[in-house]
C-alpha cells in the first residue's frame, strides 16, 4: 500500500477559534514524480546519441581519415541522428494523444487498405533488418475475412502507429526465419478482436505489467540496438483505449508474445458490398 500524504493548515481567528484544513495531496505528488522521471528518461534517451554524435564529430575533425572510413563513420552519425529523430516523433505522438479528444464515430476505415499497407511495411523492415538472413513468416488475413469483420470508426493514422509499433516489435524481437501472426476477427457480440503474434522469445511474467510504461524495457542494453525509442507500447495502449479498447498481453519466456486488442461493436460496422470488379 502508498502512503497518503496529507497537507494541512492551521487558520487561527481572533476570537480563539482554529481551523484546521487539510487536503489529500497524494496524487499530486504522484503526478509531480512522474513528470520529473519522464523529464530525466527523456533528457538521457537524448544525450546518449548526442554524446556518440559529438565523439564522432571530433573524431573526423581531429583525424586524416581515409574515404571508405569517413563513409562509415558518417553513416553511424545518422544513424544516431535518426535514433534522435525517432525519439523526438514519438513525443509528438504521445503528447497529440494525450492532448485531443479521442477519434468520434464518423469516420470509417477500410481495414483492408490499412493493413495491406502495414503488411508491406513489415515486410520492408523484416528485409532491412536481416538482408542475408532468412525473411520472417508474415502472416495477414485473407482479405474476405477483413470485409467479414466490417469497417471500424477511428483514426487512421492512429489505428497505423498502434498496428506499425506492434508489428514493428514482433519483427524487432522475434529472430529471423521466425513466424508473426496478424489476426482480425469477427467477435459473436458484433465487435473485432485484432492480435498480433510472433515466435519469439516471449516476455518473463514479471514484466508484462510493466511493458506499456514509458522507456520499459525488458533488457536495456539489447534494446538499444533494436532501434526502438521505448515509447512504442504507450503509444499502443493510448491508442487502444482512445477506441474504447485495452490492450492485453500475453507471453511466456520461450513461447512468442501476443498482443491483443477488442474493439467494442459500437466501432464496428458491416462494410458495404463490394462492386464485383473489386472482388480478386
Ligand atoms: P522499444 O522501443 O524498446 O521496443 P516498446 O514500448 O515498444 O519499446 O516495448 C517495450 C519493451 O517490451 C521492449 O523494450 C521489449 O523489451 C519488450 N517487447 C515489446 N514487444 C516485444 C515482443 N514482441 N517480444 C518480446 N519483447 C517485446
Amino acid at each position: 500500500a502508498h502512503p497518503v500524504r496529507l497537507e494541512a493548515r492551521l487558520h487561527a481567528y481572533g476570537d480563539g477559534r482554529r481551523l484546521l484544513l487539510s487536503r489529500d495531496v497524494t496524487q499530486l505528488e504522484q503526478a509531480e514524480a512522474m513528470r520529473r522521471d519522464f523529464v530525466a528518461n527523456v533528457s538521457h534517451e537524448i544525450r546518449t546519441p548526442l554524446t556518440v554524435l559529438i565523439g564522432f564529430i571530433e573524431t573526423l575533425q581531429n583525424l586524416p581519415l581515409a574515404p571508405p572510413e569517413r563513409a562509415r563513420y558518417l553513416q553511424l552519425m545518422a544513424r544516431q541522428g535518426e535514433r534522435m529523430q525517432r525519439l523526438v516523433e514519438d513525443l509528438l505522438t504521445l503528447s497529440r494523444l494525450e492532448g485531443s479528444p479521442p477519434p468520434g464515430l464518423e469516420h470509417w476505415l477500410d481495414v483492408d487498405e490499412l493493413l495491406r499497407q502495414c503488411h508491406a511495411e513489415t515486410q520492408a523492415l523484416s528485409a532491412a533488418l536481416a538482408p542475408d538472413g532468412p525473411a520472417h513468416e508474415i502472416v495477414f488475413p485473407p482479405a474476405q475475412q477483413l470485409h467479414a469483420a466490417g469497417w471500424l470508426a477511428g483514426s487512421a493514422s492512429e489505428l497505423h502507429s498502434l498496428l506499425g509499433n506492434l508489428l514493428g516489435n514482433a519483427v524487432r524481437y522475434t529472430p529471423p526465419g521466425g513466424r508473426i501472426e496478424l489476426r482480425w476477427q469477427p467477435l459473436a457480440g458484433g465487435g473485432v478482436h485484432l492480435a498480433v503474434h510472433d515466435s519469439g522469445p516471449g516476455i518473463a511474467p514479471e514484466h508484462l505489467p510493466r511493458l506499456t510504461e514509458r522507456f520499459y524495457r525488458v533488457d536495456r542494453g539489447r534494446a538499444a540496438g533494436t532501434g526502438g525509442t521505448g515509447l512504442g507500447l504507450a503509444i499502443v495502449k493510448h491508442v487502444a483505449q482512445r477506441h474504447g479498447a485495452q490492450l492485453r498481453i500475453d507471453s511466456a519466456p520461450g513461447e512468442g508474445a501476443t498482443f491483443s486488442v477488442e474493439f467494442p461493436p459500437a466501432r464496428v460496422r458491416p462494410a458495404p458490398a463490394r462492386a464485383p470488379a473489386a472482388e480478386s
